[in-house]
């Protein structure tokens, strides 16, 4: 991200934008100013131990904070005389907040304190994934920002927000003109504050789309500095084309490629992120910018269309419907939903494939397709459930887990260097549905688990995936890391008992040992518990030309 002065044309929406940037200028120049009035920190962090973001081995160090800024990172005891706060850190570790690259932050506005989120210690989430996200971008940054934010957003722009606008859920390519009017729809998106596109290739609209098409509009965000975030195409039998696919969207549309959630979907496909690996390996070193983004889970969670042939979903569920009422389409969605279940999210076996949240029949939250085929006295195979799939469809969709994810594979991907800690997690609160356990757990979960338990990573390694490096993928020079002139997003935490304590059984539950957050200098999280403060910002990448 490059800041540079708004063009004296600028319209009203990129002064606002401009202003937010000026406004980390102030910041940062008027440290020094404050400094000369004596040491009267705002927060005094003592006696912990920095994980600076960096990857770098950790160091004992006080972190000083003013306003929203880190003052002073100091080997030697800073004088707490006078600060307005002293955080006592002395067996903790002090990083910098979180950042997640792939949250469903839909409930935002319902949810704005973000509490399942902060209290993993994430302090920046980026929005728009699986290419849906907000439209028209600068209104609803407006809105968020208003809402009074528990934590610090940014946006990606939706490929199938953008196509569905032009398109609605046709499946076909689209026109010369068509096209056009999508580029400036990612246009706007960018120029409104977006960190770049996202596409879920997998779903509706976007899977009826091209791989011409992606790169044309991808295009249009690398032109203005965006990255590319990727939900492929295929995770299952034909990841390795997805995986190729996202690449050759990296190569033509000269664009940072984010592989994001990546895995490897089913039993046949298990073991094989090795050779995902190395495709990514060898895109790097003839020049492309992969990158990689994971959370640290063996199941998925996506909607039960996912389940459907997406050539069955064309024009939304009316047509569904429609196509069930003609015996051979009947026929041939069913023999597809049979493939999916057997060779994809269904993972060979109905007990694999869990219900999260079920608007019309909230007995089903938590219960498993197997248990639903019981219930209904119809056989509990693929064949006997797949009416179901298309049945719960019609109701109005289901949010699923689903067990297909093999735990070799989670750790492979996540010990490769070019992989990123993210949740995917979408913002929740206790008592709502059956989420996916990533929505309170994810970050705790590597620290704790992975780092700590299994020693996947070092604990300076594990930080640095959620701190450091999906800072410089977002090109946010200020943030995600421990030094001094940084924001102050930082994260306190015993390394010793951090864990995530959601479960797939018992989702409900806030990580341990995330002791205290703190967003834009301000603690949203003290003593385990949520603040009233609301720091959080809309934060706008600034367009490059
Ligand atoms: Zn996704």
């Amino acid at each position: 991200m490059i800041h540079h002065a708004p063009p004296a044309t600028a319209t009203v929406r990129r002064v606002t934008c401009c202003l937010t940037i000026a406004g980390l200028f102030i910041g940062s120049l008027s440290t020094p100013a404050l400094a000369q009035q004596g040491d009267a920190y705002d927060v005094v962090i003592r006696g912990g131990t920095v994980v600076d973001g960096s990857g770098r081995p950790r160091f004992r160090a006080d972190v000083a904070v003013r306003g929203d800024r880190i003052v002073r990172v100091s080997t030697t005891p800073i004088d707490t005389r006078g600060a307005q706060r002293v955080i006592d850190a002395s067996g903790r570790i002090v990083a910098p907040g979180f950042i997640d690259l792939h949250t469903h932050l839909e409930p935002l506005l319902r949810l704005p304190a973000a509490e399942s989120h902060v209290r993993q210690g994430v302090t920046l989430a980026l929005g728009g994934p699986d290419g849906s996200g907000p439209f028209p971008l600068a209104a609803y940054m407006d809105s968020a920002q208003r809402a009074g934010l528990g934590l610090n957003v940014a946006y990606l722009v939706g490929h199938n927000t953008v196509r569905e606008r032009v398109m609605g859920l046709a499946n076909r390519a689209p026109t010369a003109e068509e096209l056009e009017r999508m580029r400036v729809l990612v246009a706007q998106g960018m120029d409104d504050g977006a960190f770049g596109m996202s596409t879920g290739l997998r779903y509706i609209p976007g899977f009826y789309s091209r791989t011409d098409e992606v790169v044309a509009l991808a295009r249009v965000a690398a032109a203005r500095g965006g990255i590319y975030t990727s939900h492929l195409r295929e995770e299952g039998l034909g990841l390795f084309e997805g995986v190729g696919e996202a690449i050759t969207i990296g190569r033509e549309a000269r664009i940072p490629v984010v592989l994001t959630h990546h895995k490897a979907i089913g039993r046949a496909m298990w073991g094989q992120s090795v050779r995902t690996l190395a495709m990514v390996d060898s895109a790097r070193a003839q020049g492309i910018d992969v990158m990689i983004d994971q959370y640290p889970y063996t199941a998925s969670q996506t909607g039960i269309a996912v389940l459907i042939p997406p050539w069955a979903l064309a024009n939304g569920d009316s047509a569904l419907a429609r196509r069930m009422r003609d015996p051979a389409l009947r026929d041939s969605i069913l023999r597809g939903v049979i493939d999916f279940l057997l060779n994809d999210r269904g993972g060979g076996d109905i007990r694999r494939v869990q219900f999260g949240q079920v608007s019309w029949q909230r007995a089903l939250e938590g219960r498993t397709l197997h248990d639903w085929a019981v219930m209904r006295g119809v056989p509990p195979t693929p064949e006997g459930a797949a009416p179901l799939v298309v049945e719960a469809q019609l109701n109005g969709g289901a949010s699923m887990i689903y067990h297909v994810i093999d735990e070799g594979d989670v750790r492979r991907i996540m010990a490769h260097p070019q992989t990123m800690i993210a949740s995917d997690g979408r913002l929740t609160s206790p008592g709502e549905g059956q989420p996916h356990p990533r929505a309170y757990g994810t970050f705790p979960r590597v620290l704790g688990r992975y780092v700590r338990d299994l020693g996947v990573l070092s604990l300076e390694i594990g930080v640095h995936k959620m701190t450091g490096m999906p800072a410089t993928r977002l090109g946010l020079t200020e943030r995600g890391a421990v030094v001094e002139g940084a924001i102050a997003d930082l994260v306190i935490f015993d390394a010793r008992t951090v864990a995530d304590r959601a479960t797939f059984e018992q989702p409900h539950q806030y990580a341990a040992g995330i002791g205290d957050v703190l967003v834009n200098g301000i603690p949203v999280v003290s003593g385990g518990a949520l603040t009233a403060a609301r720091p959080g910002r809309v934060v706008r990448h600034v367009p490059t030309r």
